[in-house]
């Protein structure tokens, strides 16, 4: 099964995305942490990479496409799925990950997407507050001053800064917003309003998930 989480920078992806691959059993892969360790890797592309997250802007599809989808590929073919945070975040980028589950023979009725929502003035605020960790890379409210789960000290995300934020967001709405017609015309679209308790909002994508399963049967 694929679990694909789409939505706004902040809107909980990545706390949603972790729940439910433990719910599921299921290995959580986002591209924005997948890119952050290329960057701390320091291999030749690491350079390329950090330039265009700083300035909060999309990594180009086809570098994606070489760096990032063989490690999907990889999750699915060697645990039978993947929950997938932060890709596709363009309609080329969607189009190459259907042609993927569709050479792994994955159908519609394995794919869920699931989209956060959240008002923009949320965003911003939770964006702004937010510190990361560093080894891990689960986040926090800045007022956590060690990762909960590693004990590694917290620090800001660079692109956590209000001119890179609202250029994430300017990016959100040109490039990524499209996805939802996407997924929806495809019947696989699962919109959450992502305001409420971390849990509130686990507990209502679990509950979509399972409606979608006996809509299907
Ligand atoms: P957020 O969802 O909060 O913006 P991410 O950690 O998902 O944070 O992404 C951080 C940065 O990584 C993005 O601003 C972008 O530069 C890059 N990035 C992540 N995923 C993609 C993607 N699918 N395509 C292009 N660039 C990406």
């Amino acid at each position: 099964m694929v679990f694909l989480l789409i939505g706004p920078p902040g809107a909980g992806k990545g706390t949603q995305g972790r729940i439910l691959s433990e719910k599921m059993h299921l290995p959580y892969l986002s591209s924005g942490d997948f890119l952050r360790e290329l960057v701390v890797k320091n291999v030749p592309i690491s350079r390329q990479v950090k330039l265009y997250m700083d300035k909060g802007e999309l990594i180009p599809d086809s570098l994606m496409k070489e760096l990032f989808l063989p490690e999907i590929k990889k999750l699915i073919v060697t645990q039978g799925g993947v929950v997938l945070d932060g890709y596709p975040r363009t309609l080329e980028q969607a189009k190459e990950l259907e042609s993927l589950l569709l050479s792994l023979s994955l159908s519609n009725r394995n794919i869920y997407v699931i989209e956060l929502t959240l008002q923009k003035n949320e965003l911003c605020k939770r964006l702004k507050e937010r510190v990361f960790c560093p080894s891990c890379m689960r986040v926090f409210q800045n007022h956590d001053n060690f990762c909960s789960f590693c004990s590694t000290r917290l620090a800001k995300r660079s692109d956590d800064t209000m001119q890179v934020i609202e250029g994430r967001l300017r990016k959100y709405e040109l490039k990524t917003r499209s996805l939802h017609e996407y997924f929806s015309n495809r019947g696989l679209l699962l919109t959450i309003p992502g305001e409420g308790s971390i849990q509130d909002i686990a507990s209502i994508i679990e509950q979509a998930i399972k409606e979608k399963k006996l809509d299907i049967n």
